[in-house]
This record gives C-alpha cells, sequence and structure tokens, in this order.
C-alpha cells in the first residue's frame, strides 16, 4: 500500500530544532565536544519547591484522573490571581482562562478554532516558527509575513500591516529570536489595529518574566479593549525550568478561549491534573508582583550570562546590544547564517541560523543562553579563534 501525507504536511518545513537535534547527535557522536547555544531549554534546574510539589502531587493516587478540558478550577483560580499581582488585570477564571500541554499546542490549537482554509493569518518574521507552521498552515491559511526589521526595534511597522481580510495576528514579546522588548504604547496600537482591521491577536508572552535591568514585560490584557480583541499565552516552561512538564496557560478573550476549549475537549484533555497543581504552587509563589528567590536568582544568572556573551561579541568586532529580556542574543552576523553556523560548527559551536527563523531572520544569529557561564566563556574563545 502507498501511505501518502496529506498535502499540509508538504507545505511546512522539517522542524528547525529537530534537524539541529540530528547534528548535535552526530558531532557528539564522532566524539566531538559540543557547546549548544542553540535551543531554548533551560539548563537551570527547576526552584526546589517546584521538585517537591512535583514529588508530593504526583504521588497522591487522585491526581491520576482526566483533567477537565478546560483546566482544573483551583488552576485556573491561581492562573486569574497571579494576573491581577502581576499585571494588575482582573480575569474571569471560569470563562477567561484555559490550561495547557505547553503554549505551543495552544498556539497550534487556537488556529485551529478561528482559521478556515485559505484565511489570511498575520506572522512575524523572524518568529517562532509554530505561528506560521503549526498553527496557520497546518489549518490550510494563509500565512501573510509582517516583517520585523532591526531600524523598526525588531517590531512590525503597523501602519504598513495590511490587515485586511486577515483573520488573525500572532505577535511575541518579550521576543524569541530577537530578544525585542515593547511598551504599553505599543501595545496599545495593537489593539487599535485590531480593532480597525477586524483581526483577532494571539499575543505570546512566554518570555514575560524572563527580564532585565528593571524592565518588566507588560501583559497585552493591561491595554483598554484588549479583552474584545486578544488572547495571551503564558508558560511555566521558561519562568520555573519546566519545559518538558508542559503546563501553560491563555487568558483573555470569552470567544476565544472558548474556541480554544471547544478544539481541546476534541483532541486532548487537558494537561496532567499533578502539573496543574504543581503550577498553581508556582503561580502562588509570587509575592506581590515578583517570582520567587529561586527564579530571581536564575534571572540573574541569564543576565550575567548575557553580559559575558555580549562583551565577547564586541569585542571580537560585532555590534551587539544588550536585550533587556528573554536568555536569546541575536547577533547581526554580517553574512549568510547558515555558512556563519557550520562555521561555528567546525570549532563545536552550535546555534541556531537565523533563516531558521524565516526570510527576515537571514544575516543573523540566535545563541541561547542556556549553557553555564564557563561554557559560555570557551564558546567564546572558540569563537574569537576564527571570526
Ligand atoms: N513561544 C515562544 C516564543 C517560544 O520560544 C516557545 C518555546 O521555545 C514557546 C512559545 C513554547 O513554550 P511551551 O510550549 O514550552 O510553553
Amino acid at each position: 500500500m502507498k501511505v501518502d501525507f496529506a498535502d499540509r504536511i508538504g507545505r511546512i518545513p522539517p522542524y528547525l530544532f529537530a534537524e539541529i537535534e540530528k547534528t548535535i547527535l552526530e558531532k557528539k557522536r564522532q566524539g566531538g565536544d559540543i557547546i549548544s547555544l542553540s535551543i531554548g531549554d533551560p539548563d537551570i534546574f527547576p526552584p526546589p519547591f517546584i521538585l517537591d510539589a512535583l514529588r508530593e502531587e504526583v504521588s497522591n493516587p487522585r491526581n491520576h484522573n482526566y483533567s477537565f478540558s478546560q483546566g482544573e478550577p483551583d488552576f485556573r483560580q491561581a492562573v486569574s490571581s497571579w494576573y491581577e499581582k502581576r499585571f494588575g488585570v482582573e480575569v474571569n477564571p471560569q470563562s477567561e482562562v484555559v490550561a495547557l500541554i505547553g503554549s505551543k499546542e495552544g498556539l497550534a490549537n487556537v488556529a485551529r478554532a478561528f482559521v478556515n482554509p485559505g484565511d489570511r493569518v498575520l506572522v512575524p518574521d523572524p518568529a517562532y516558527p509554530v505561528y506560521a507552521n503549526g498553527s496557520t498552515i497546518l489549518c490550510d491559511g494563509v500565512p501573510v509575513v509582517m516583517p520585523l526589521l532591526e531600524r523598526d526595534g525588531f517590531k512590525p511597522d503597523l501602519d504598513k500591516v495590511n490587515g485586511n481580510g486577515a483573520k488573525m495576528m500572532f505577535l511575541n514579546y518579550p521576543n524569541n529570536p530577537t530578544g525585542a522588548t515593547v511598551d504599553k504604547t505599543f501595545l496599545g496600537r495593537v489593539v487599535e489595529f485590531a480593532e480597525e482591521n477586524d483581526v483577532t491577536v494571539c499575543y505570546d508572552n512566554a518570555y514575560s518574566e524572563i527580564c532585565f535591568d528593571g524592565y518588566r514585560a507588560p501583559s497585552i490584557l493591561e491595554v483598554d479593549g484588549a479583552m474584545e480583541v486578544a488572547v495571551e499565552f503564558h508558560s511555566c516552561s521558561k519562568t520555573f525550568s519546566m519545559t518538558g512538564d508542559r503546563i501553560a496557560f491563555a487568558v483573555g478573550n470569552k470567544k476565544l478561549i472558548e474556541g480554544l476549549t471547544a478544539i481541546k475537549s476534541q483532541v486532548d484533555s487537558g494537561p496532567p491534573v499533578y502539573t496543574q497543581r504543581v503550577a498553581t504552587k508556582a503561580l502562588e509563589s509570587y509575592v506581590g508582583d515578583r517570582p520567587p528567590r529561586d527564579v530571581e536568582k536564575a534571572i540573574e544568572t541569564y543576565r550575567e550570562r548575557r553580559d559575558v556573551f555580549v562583551k565577547s561579541l564586541c569585542s571580537m568586532g560585532f555590534q551587539c546590544d544588550k536585550p533587556k529580556a528573554t536568555f536569546y542574543i541575536w547577533l547581526n552576523c554580517k553574512g549568510g547564517s547558515i555558512k556563519f553556523a557550520s562555521k561555528l560548527l567546525d570549532v563545536g559551536v552550535v546555534a541556531t541560523p537565523g533563516i531558521g527563523f524565516g526570510n527576515y531572520g537571514e544575516g543573523y544569529m540566535r545563541f541561547s543562553l542556556t549553557q553555564p557561564k564557563e561554557r559560555i566563556e570557551e564558546a567564546c574563545e572558540r569563537m574569537a579563534k576564527i571570526l
């Protein structure tokens, strides 16, 4: 029997990081000492209180039944209280919150609820590849690129974006891969654009807590009118170093939450109850709008690594600013990114070529600061020899 993939599979490129993982494995098999600054997966362990909570909650036999598709009521209440503490935004835990098995899942499934075949979806470029691929193309939608240019601070120029007939827009700040950040004024313009063009906004705020130098990332829901047009995605993955535990949440417009929940009730049954209980404790650990000490320490560690790496790049003759958030460095590599990546690979340093995040990512490299400072210093020494 001949087994054919559906046409839509042919329209998505291979998942970038799966390809990079293969390269790393192959190099390691050949005995190379590889320093991977490629994948955005924290090397810092989850805080001890999270590990304790996981042990406790997973051992509780009551936590092994199906969850509610929308998520456990206690977890949704914790999300609502966290929004109040962190952003000063009131959300209704019954109708404006849904638990997710990682925000990637939510970003993909929200499109399934609202994007019809042929619908235009505004996606930033460069960007986390899920918006164009897992979300839009896998729903037979048409991604319409909003270029993120260095001269605009890697923000879309909304005066130039043609929102006519677009159904949905994805945006992500603090931004992966560029490390760019925004303020409430920009988010106000986004909401205005959404209202003018009848476009719903999926705002990915996965890095809201990894901020430096006094910057605090805002929520789009702080903007007047945002609840009418937007849904925001948050995750415990980066904040609490829980990428593998798959627990996140979406908050926002009732209809968007209802649609996302409707899809989830058909394709999964919500995150495991014990991860929701742990995430509840994680969110409750905030003191006012500040994360707990262990998270503050992890943020400080990323900041230190950022400073070491950026200083080193500048001493190599690159022009590179310190990002105010995320654990990514987006470097203008003054040439082809694939060629640059393979040059780095020759000295055992793995980083992600910008082209992997879209055509407007060409000419850039993304470095992820998810290695100890000593390894980052070692990577810099190796790079300095060849660049
Ligand atoms: N959004 C962005 C911008 C990301 O970089 C990532 C992961 O790297 C995610 C969402 C997905 O996070 P998770 O599915 O672990 O919540």
